[in-house]
C-alpha cells in the first residue's frame, strides 16, 4: 500500500514508482485525485471493479463493507472544528458522506473521466443536487426539449417553486440553442447524450461549444449510454448526472443518482455569474469554495452544502448494491446493446409494426452521431409503433409474460410500457403525440435473457394484433 499525501501534480511519478516496486493498490482520495494516474494501471473494465477500492485496512475485507452508520467518532475537539470547518477531509455525518458511498463516488468518478462525484439518493436528486451550486433566484436552464419525461416535470414546473425555471429548446438546432443561452440569466445548458425514447443522440461537442462561448456549463444526463459507451466529459462536457437506478447498478434494486464534475469549468472567471460558488459562502465562516477548492469546489460544494441542507443522500446499502452492478457494467453493457439491436431489427421487419426507432438503424438519423459519440451502439430502450393504434398497446402489454410491464428502464429483465396508457395517460391526444407517447407507441428496455426467448414473447401478442 503507498499512500500519497501530495498534491495533484505530484501523483503521476509516485504512481510510476509505486506500479516499479509492485505495489498493488493506488488509493487516490479526493483531494489527490489524478487523471493521468488514474489511467496508468487501468483499462474501463479493470478500473469498473477497482476504482475507488481498497482492501479495509483494520479488517481486511476485500469487498467494500457496507458502513450502515450514521455518524463518525471525532479524534479531538480540535478535529471535529477542522472538519466543520472542511479544512480536513473526513467523514461527519452520513448525511453528507459516508465510507462506502464515497468508493462509489470515486468510482464513477473514475470511469467518466470527472474530478468528483456526489452521489444522491436518486436520479431526479442528482439533477436538483447539480443544479444547486449554479442557480440563484430568477436564473434559468436552456434544455433540450427531448428527455425523459421525468425531467421534463422536474425542470418545467417543479424548479419554478425555488424561482428557478427552464427553456426547452431542439438542441439539434445550434442556432436556436445560441439564441436562448444569450440571457445573462441562463446558468447552464442541458441535455441527454442518448435520449429515452427515440433514439435521439445529442451533439456533445458542439454544445460544449456553444455552452463555453456563453461561459456557462454543459450539464450531459449520460444515465442511458453510461461510461461505457459515451464519457460526455471526453466531448468537452462540464458536468455529467446520471440516474444510476438504470444501467449503472442494472438490477433493478436500487435507486440512486450521481453528479459527475469535469473539474475544468472555471468558477471565478465571472464570479457574480455563479456566487454560490466564486463569493464567500457565510455558513462556512466566508470561506470562498472556487478559491479554497479550486477544481473540487463543485463537487465539494454538492456535499457541504447541496446534501447538507437539502438532504438527499444516497443511502449506504444503495451504494454497495449500485458498486455491485457497476463491476459488471461492461459486460452487461455489451449484451444490452446486442439483444436491444437484435430486437429492434426483428420488428422492422414485424408487419404488424410501422415504425422503430433506434439509435444504430441505419434509417435511424442520429447514426452518424451514435458512431462519434456512443462507438456505434445504441443501448436497449427504445420505441417502436404498432399498427392498430391505442386498444393493441394495452393488449400488447398485457400479454407479454417474460417482459415486466412497469415504468423502469436499465433492468437486467426486459421491461416493457405503452406510454399512452400509463405514464402519459393524463395527457390529451395532441400532447402525447408531442411528447412522442401517442397512442401506437410501445417502450422497450431489453434485458439480457436469451435474445430468442425475447423476441417470442414480443412476437405472440404483437403477432396477435388485428388491423
Ligand atoms: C430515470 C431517469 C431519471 C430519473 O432518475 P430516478 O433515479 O428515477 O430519480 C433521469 N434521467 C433519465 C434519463 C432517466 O432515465
Amino acid at each position: 500500500m503507498v499512500d500519497v499525501f501530495r498534491g495533484s501534480e505530484f501523483v503521476v511519478p509516485i504512481a510510476e514508482d509505486a506500479v516499479k516496486i509492485g505495489a498493488k493498490v493506488l488509493w487516490m482520495q479526493l483531494g489527490v485525485r489524478n487523471e493521468e494516474a488514474a489511467k496508468i494501471f487501468r483499462g474501463f473494465e479493470t478500473r469498473a471493479i477497482h476504482a475507488g477500492a481498497a482492501p479495509d485496512p483494520t479488517t481486511g475485507a476485500r469487498g467494500t463493507p457496507i458502513y450502515q452508520t450514521t455518524a463518525y467518532v471525532f479524534d479531538d475537539v480540535d478535529h471535529a472544528a477542522s472538519l466543520f470547518n472542511l479544512q480536513t477531509f473526513g467523514n461527519i455525518y452520513s448525511r453528507l458522506s459516508n465510507p462506502t458511498t464515497s468508493v462509489l463516488e470515486e468510482r464513477i468518478a473514475n470511469l467518466e473521466g470527472g474530478r468528483g462525484t456526489t452521489c444522491t439518493a436518486s436520479g431526479h436528486a442528482a439533477q436538483l443536487i447539480a443544479l444547486f451550486p449554479l442557480m440563484q433566484p430568477g436564473d434559468k436552464l436552456v434544455a433540450s426539449n427531448k428527455l425523459y419525461g421525468g425531467s421534463i416535470t422536474q425542470l418545467g414546473k417543479t424548479i419554478k417553486k425555488f424561482a428557478w425555471s427552464c427553456d426547452f429548446v431542439d438542441v439539434d438546432d445550434f442556432d436556436k440553442v445560441r439564441q436562448a443561452v444569450k440571457d445573462p440569466k441562463v446558468k447552464c445548458i442541458w441535455a441527454e447524450s442518448l435520449a429515452n425514447p427515440g433514439g435521439v443522440v445529442s451533439d456533445i461537442r458542439a454544445l460544449a461549444d456553444i455552452a463555453r462561448e456563453a461561459g456557462i456549463p454543459l450539464i450531459i444526463d449520460n444515465t442511458m449510454a453510461t461510461p461505457y459507451l459515451c464519457r460526455p466529459i471526453e466531448h468537452g462536457a462540464d458536468i455529467v448526472v446520471h440516474s444510476t437506478t438504470k444501467f449503472i447498478s442494472g438490477h433493478g434494486n436500487a435507486m440512486g443518482g450521481a453528479v459527475v464534475d469535469s473539474g475544468k469549468f472555471d468558477w471565478s472567471k465571472s464570479p457574480d455569474k455563479f456566487p454560490s460558488l466564486s463569493h464567500p459562502e457565510p455558513a462556512y465562516h466566508g470561506l470562498t469554495f472556487a478559491e479554497t477548492f479550486g477544481d473540487l469546489a463543485y463537487t465539494l460544494y454538492g456535499h457541504a452544502v447541496g446534501l447538507r441542507d437539502l438532504g438527499p443522500c444516497m443511502a449506504p446499502i444503495n451504494a454497495y448494491l449500485t458498486l455491485l452492478g457497476i463491476e459488471t457494467l461492461p459486460l452487461r453493457m455489451e449484451r444490452h446493446c446486442q439483444n436491444g439491436l437484435g430486437v429492434a431489427e426483428f420488428l422492422t421487419k414485424h408487419p404488424k409494426v410501422s415504425w422503430v426507432s433506434y439509435a444504430t438503424l441505419p434509417d435511424n438519423k442520429y447514426l452518424p452521431l451514435a458512431k462519434r459519440y456512443l462507438q456505434g451502439k445504441g443501448g436497449s430502450v427504445f420505441t417502436f409503433g404498432l399498427k392498430g393504434g391505442f386498444d393493441a398497446g394495452v393488449k400488447v402489454v398485457e400479454n407479454c409474460h417474460l417482459l415486466s410491464h412497469l415504468a423502469n428502464l436499465g433492468d437486467t429483465r426486459s421491461l416493457i410500457l405503452h406510454p399512452a396508457s400509463t405514464t402519459h395517460r393524463q395527457l390529451t391526444a395532441e400532447q402525447r403525440t408531442a411528447a412522442g407517447a401517442g397512442d401506437d407507441v410501445i417502450r422497450l428496455s431489453i434485458g439480457l435473457e436469451t435474445i430468442d426467448d425475447i423476441i417470442a414473447d414480443l412476437d405472440r401478442p404483437v403477432g396477435q394484433v388485428s388491423l
